[in-house]
């Protein structure tokens, strides 16, 4: 009895020796150590045994289970091992790499451009006034002393509203400064930035556009505060101490003298020609950039709005706010700013 028990150590530990996956060795389990299996056996039959016999056996026998057993699980043990060591080599993640960025919205060139403006000219002290879009003839034209007789009022240029009478879509922003000297005592300093509507649709005009619109009304205000005004605004505007601007005159029916402002090129510093001698085609080598309507506010426009004319002088400018985005981020097609193809704003 003594020999089977020792042989049957034997089989089970090479058994589990050559074992190579755990249901082969639960399968062991069962086969010797359980209910079934020849250990039982043995207990059974002990009490056929003398009672020396019994001792002796009985004993080796539950060593000998008590020896399997432990090492049954060692080898469960050395199997889960093998098995984590494997999930390592095969089911990792390097978490070192690079995650993927989310996609986060993006404001477009031109509301990032409209708040530069009004942080530029806010801290010249003048604050943002906003009008409506939709407008009417009075605030659009005739406040601003523009006659009804006028070519800006023609059919060609102005969206007039079918079903609303003496209705348009604004052509401009300067009704806004109409509406604020109507509702605000001077001195006032104000910007108004928006959209504009004309009938214009090419390769530079787009039917809808934005304005930059600026009013400075009080005592004392002359043509010199518009130059420092203007010109300090362009070298914020465009990052450059160096820009410098020039006045000619022109006409426009709200303000007298009418000024065109110029401001020397941002692309190749006034000079015409770029460092690399090629000619600097923004400017077509001129050096200047037509950049700004302007002029002192017609004494006719401050009477409309119930201001004192012989006591009160200002001064009024307005820009294409699309134009000066292109310059500035060097844009070279109107329709980009417009199209809202992502792959165009997400670069700025
Ligand atoms: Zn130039």
């Amino acid at each position: 009895m003594q020999s089977k028990i020792k042989s049957l150590k034997k089989d089970v530990l090479s058994a589990l020796a050559s074992a190579k996956t755990e249901e082969e060795v639960r399968d062991l389990e069962i086969k010797y150590l359980g209910r079934k299996g020849p250990f039982s056996e043995i207990m059974r039959g002990l009490k056929d045994l003398s009672d020396d016999e019994k001792r002796t056996v009985g004993k080796l026998a539950n060593m000998t289970k008590i020896e399997l057993e432990t090492a049954v699980h060692a080898k469960f043990a050395e199997l889960e091992g093998a098995m984590m060591d494997q999930i390592a080599d095969t089911e990792w993640m390097d978490i070192t790499v690079p995650g993927k960025k989310p996609r986060v919205g993006h404001r477009h060139l031109i509301s990032k451009f409209i708040d530069d403006l009004e942080i530029i000219f806010g801290r010249m002290g003048f604050q943002v006034a906003e009008g409506p879009d939709l407008e009417t003839e009075h605030y659009n034209f005739n406040q601003l002393n523009i006659p009804a007789d006028h070519p800006a009022r023609d059919m060609q240029d102005t969206f007039w509203l079918k079903n609303l009478k003496d209705s348009v879509l604004r052509t401009q922003t300067s009704p806004v400064q109409i509406r604020y000297m109507e509702a605000n005592e001077p001195p006032i300093r104000i910007v108004s930035m928006g959209k504009t509507f004309r009938k214009d649709s090419d390769a530079t005009h787009s039917p809808m556009f934005h304005q930059c619109e600026g009013l400075m009304v009080g005592e004392n205000i002359s043509i010199a505060n518009l130059k420092a005004v203007m010109t300090q605004a362009l070298q914020q505007i465009f990052e450059d101490a160096s820009i410098k601007t020039r006045f000619r005159t022109s006409y426009f029916p709200f303000v007298e003298p009418g000024l065109e402002i110029d401001c020397t090129c941002p692309i190749c510093g006034g000079v015409g020609k770029l460092p690399d001698k090629t000619p600097c085609r923004l400017c077509k080598q001129c050096g200047w950039l037509e950049i700004s309507g302007a002029g002192m506010v017609h004494p006719q426009v401050l009477e409309n709005v119930g201001y004192d004319s012989k006591k009160l002088t200002g001064f009024a400018f307005g820009m294409g706010l699309d134009r000066m985005v292109m310059i500035k981020y060097r844009v070279n097609h109107l329709r980009l700013l417009f199209e809202n193809d992502l792959r165009f704003i997400a670069q700025f």
